[in-house]
């Protein structure tokens, strides 16, 4: 199919892209255009225009400054996978790149764009909400950060407001007491996942605090599982698995019941990387 007639801008700028999108409420922004494309194509969205943001400056760079990995909103997933820095300040981010579609797709797709679209099953929103993480929005009335736990709302809904642009992402510097887990089961490498698990905590060596589990495909968002987030910090694997407080519902890929079994199997898996590895 082809997509329904809509005019395209080209925004040189952020102040730019505000004031045509509040000159058009309904418009819609462009990044890499790997999720937007296809809605547009198959006509389940139809905005009257187009704003691309890929001529705007200072969006693309990933910087690690006071404890903090700063990632611009443009930075594509493949310049991510490639960035040593990113490797070593955020290894849970660089581990679940790979799992991000295919390479043609992580040419093009960017980081900002995956977490403003917020796909219940997409790997960066579980790595965000995991870390601790915040956006970082601009609109009208300035700069604002959003702490992941508050951005994901629901199916595809965050807490930006009409006309904000995500400007980046942030998350605290991995440190050598931080340790990460991600795993995820997809029918072929490359799909999105039937389900999926981020997880970071930091160890004295014998226990752990500050454990953040974010399941994806699992629900309408990325969400945390606090009763087992509580038994594996204590090192109760069973535990944790028992107390997995998730209710995914039956789609046209999997039951609920076999998406909360895969969801143990992974939360076993992830716990044996959480409790072996080193950043
Ligand atoms: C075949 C296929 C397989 C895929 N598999 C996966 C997968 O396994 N895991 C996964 O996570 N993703 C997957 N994707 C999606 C891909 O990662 C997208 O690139 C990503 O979800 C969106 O990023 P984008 O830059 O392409 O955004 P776009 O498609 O340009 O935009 C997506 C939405 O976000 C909005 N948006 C974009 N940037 C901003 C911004 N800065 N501020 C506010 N709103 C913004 C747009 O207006 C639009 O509504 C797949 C895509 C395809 C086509």
């Amino acid at each position: 199919m082809k997509p329904a007639p809509f005019a395209y801008k080209k925004a040189r700028s952020l102040d730019e892209a505000l004031s045509l999108m509040a000159g058009e409420p309904e418009a819609r922004l462009l990044a890499g255009g790997q999720s937007l494309i296809p809605a547009l194509n198959m006509r389940l969205s139809a905005p009257p225009l187009l704003i691309d943001i890929n001529g705007i400056g200072e969006i693309d760079e990933i910087e690690v400054k006071d404890g903090t990995v700063s990632i611009g909103t443009l930075v594509r997933h493949a310049q991510a996978e490639r960035d040593e820095t990113l490797a070593r300040s955020a290894p849970l981010i660089a581990r679940a790149l790979p799992h991000i579609a295919h390479p043609a797709i992580r040419n093009r797709g960017t980081m900002g764009g995956s977490i403003a679209y917020a796909d219940p099953a997409a790997e960066l929103p579980a790595c965000l909400l995991a870390l601790g993480g915040e956006v970082v929005a601009w609109g009208a009335n300035g700069e604002r950060s959003i702490a992941a736990d508050d951005f994901f709302r629901g199916l595809f809904e965050t807490a930006l407001s009409p006309g904000e642009i995500v400007t980046g992402i942030r998350v605290p510097t991995a440190t050598a007491d931080s340790r990460f887990g991600f795993a995820e089961l997809a029918r072929r490498h490359g799909d999105y996942a039937l389900v999926g698990l981020a997880a970071s905590a930091r160890t004295n060596g014998r226990t752990f605090r500050d454990m953040r589990l974010a399941f994806f495909g699992v629900g309408t968002t990325a969400v945390r599982t606090l009763a087992s987030e509580r038994a594996l910090s204590e090192g109760d694997i069973d535990a944790a698995v028992a107390s997995l407080d998730l209710a995914p519902a039956d789609d046209i890929h999997a039951t609920g019941a076999v998406r909360k079994h895969l969801a143990g199997v992974l939360l076993r898996r992830v716990a044996q990387q959480l409790m072996r590895e080193r950043p």
